[in-house]
């Protein structure tokens, strides 16, 4: 039977192929009846998967020495979880007696053990229950040979280019897996448009749709798929006609793109001649090919927390060290703008390994991004001395996200320059002027911007955040997502009046956000002001396409009125004649 959902269009495109449908340990464990003589391996297959779980939290936990107490007391608390003879012994009992899988004795005795530390009145027991639940997954990872992140296994005679990955749920780590692969799509039940999963699925420039809410349940493996990233469309088992029409619309997207390429060398400027810098927004060194493909000037942001995600412990200073070189020597001189961690919020793949017992009940407004690199002393001064360390291999900016408070600037500023005395002390060679700017993505920051303008030297707009905090909506909670809107006039005001702010006292001001890469609004950020943009690498040609067509003294005027504008209908139409 063919049908049609329709969810987020989060990464453009078409692709047509076969739904490979992914699983997440606890909750699609199999649940299987076992005959009498395969109970012992069940139990041994048991017993090895806790054996190697144990091993690597003595492993972490050996590394974890010099960090802060916490964490070794985190683990220690895993490590005691798992020994606990109620899960480590009694699944087995349920394995003898029920004769079922070890998955799903696991599970099962997991039930249990939730329901008993959800009963408690005393919180800190309650909360609890999300270690058993932690210690669980990881078990059952273990058990199902998928340790870390889910796992793509294609079937025989088939090709990853074929396949379309459909999920209930990706992580960020589960997506930045996929940089190793080339899948055709994917698909999923939930996330919101500029969710970190979505951003990275347009940085691997495969269409994606997600907020499908039960896409996962209605679609079986290896039905036949077509993938609309552009409308958010997913059609299953389409009919010959429909094929028919979606494999010319790809040919025909194919063209277009092979036409926008003819701009790889043309120069960013308009037709007033006011010079435009398109800069790349990359999650791993090894993006720098593609920034560079795309005709990226520079890399207007490294969002350097994915050197986490993909591994869930810390990279030595000189693994970073060597992350941050390579990326700047591949730009061969370009400028290189690398974020400090934005850990936190979603992106914390194993937060028992990096961060510690941190769980927040509202994270997105909690020990996020620089806020917890200013708690995590040792972590901050590792990253900033290996930033330090790459500057003299080449230009780099240190950009700093999440600032709203001006005692949290200076603090960042002091350990900057503490990182900076400890490496004069070693005779360490880095650039001492390295420039320092902020992300400006909590309103706070953008309406008292001038705490910003007068300690920085640059500023960079994280609309992603801004537009969340602004309009107080979750950006990875697809049931939000249509109330996500870049053209509300509060979200306009910000954004005039930081551009404007910043070009009075000639601070360069560049915009990292989503919106950057979206060329329906590049005319309307000409016309605030706006000379520096960073995107995704696929977006650049499009957006030069249109900046080459815009003039800015035009532009300013028309912009100035659409400012003047609340209704989002008068909004809209003063944007459609600015794109006119
Ligand atoms: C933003 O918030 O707009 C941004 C660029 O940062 P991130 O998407 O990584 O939060
Ligand atoms: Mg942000």
């Amino acid at each position: 039977m063919s049908f049609t959902l329709h969810g987020l269009p989060v990464s453009g495109g078409i692709a047509i192929g076969q739904a490979h449908l992914m699983s997440h340990a606890t909750l699609e464990v199999s649940h299987l009846h076992i005959a009498p003589r395969q109970v012992e391996r069940e139990v041994a297959r048991f017993d090895a998967a806790l054996a190697e779980v144990r091993d690597e939290f003595a492993s972490l936990k050996d590394r974890m020495q010099h960090a802060p107490g916490e964490f070794g007391a985190f683990i220690d608390l895993h490590t005691m979880i798992l020994a606990d003879p109620e899960l480590a012994e009694t699944p087995k009992q349920l394995i003898r007696e029920r004769r079922c899988n070890a998955e799903w004795a696991l599970v099962q005795q997991m039930e249990v053990l939730v329901g008993q530390f959800e009963s408690f009145e005393d919180q800190y027991l309650r909360e609890r229950s999300y270690d058993v639940r932690q210690v669980v997954e990881r078990v059952i990872k273990e058990l199902v040979g998928q340790p870390g992140r889910m796992a793509l296994r294609t079937g025989k005679g088939v090709k990853e280019e074929d396949l379309i990955v459909v999920a209930h749920d990706l992580s960020p780590a589960d997506v930045i897996a996929y940089k190793d692969h080339h899948f055709a799509a994917f698909v999923t039940d939930v996330g919101g448009s500029t969710s970190h999963t979505a951003i990275l699925a347009r940085s691997l420039r495969i269409p994606a749709v997600l907020g499908l809410h039960n896409a996962r349940q209605l679609i079986r493996d290896k039905e036949v798929l077509i993938v609309d990233g552009t409308r958010g469309v997913l059609i299953v088992n389409p009919d010959a006609r429909v094929l028919d029409e979606y494999r010319l619309r790809k040919s025909q997207i194919e063209l277009e793109r092979s036409k926008l390429r003819r701009l790889k060398t043309a120069k960013s400027s308009t037709l007033d001649g006011v010079d435009i810098a398109l800069h790349a927004n990359i999650e791993l060194p090894g993006d720098v090919a593609n920034a560079l493909d795309g005709g990226a000037e520079g890399i207007g942001l490294f969002r350097t927390e994915f050197l986490f995600l993909d591994r869930g412990d810390m990279p030595t200073e000189d693994e970073q060290f060597e992350a941050y070189r390579t990326v700047v020597k591949g730009m061969g001189g370009r400028p290189v703008t690398i974020r400090t961690f934005d850990l936190g919020y979603d992106k914390d793949l194993h937060p028992e390994k990096v961060v510690g017992d941190r769980m927040q009940s509202n994270p997105a407004l909690g020990l996020r991004a620089i806020r917890l690199s200013l708690a995590e002393v040792n972590m901050f001064q590792t990253q900033l001395r290996a930033i330090l360390r790459a500057s003299r291999h080449g230009k780099i900016k240190l950009l700093i996200p999440m600032l709203s408070q001006a005692h949290e600037i200076d603090q960042s500023l002091a350990a900057i320059e503490r990182a900076k005395s400890s490496l004069r002390g070693e005779n360490v060679a880095f650039d001492e002027a390295i420039e320092v700017g902020a992300m400006i993505e909590i309103p706070a920051a953008a309406l008292a911007v001038g705490l910003f303008l007068r300690r920085l030297h640059f500023l960079s707009i994280g609309t992603n955040d801004l537009i969340q905090y602004t309009l107080a909506i979750d950006r990875s909670d697809e049931q939000v997502a249509h109330l996500y809107d870049p053209l509300h006039p509060a979200v306009l005001m910000l954004l005039a009046h930081t551009i404007a702010s910043a070009e009075k006292v000639h601070i360069p001001v560049s915009i990292c956000g989503e919106l950057a890469g979206d060329a329906s609004l590049t005319r309307l950020l000409l016309g605030m002001g706006l000379r520096q943009f960073s995107m995704h690498p696929g977006q650049i040609l499009s957006v030069k396409q249109r900046v080459m067509q815009s003039n800015c003294s035009e532009l300013a005027p028309l912009v100035r009125r659409l400012l003047r504008h609340e209704e989002p209908g008068k909004i809209r139409e003063q944007l459609e004649k600015l794109n006119g």
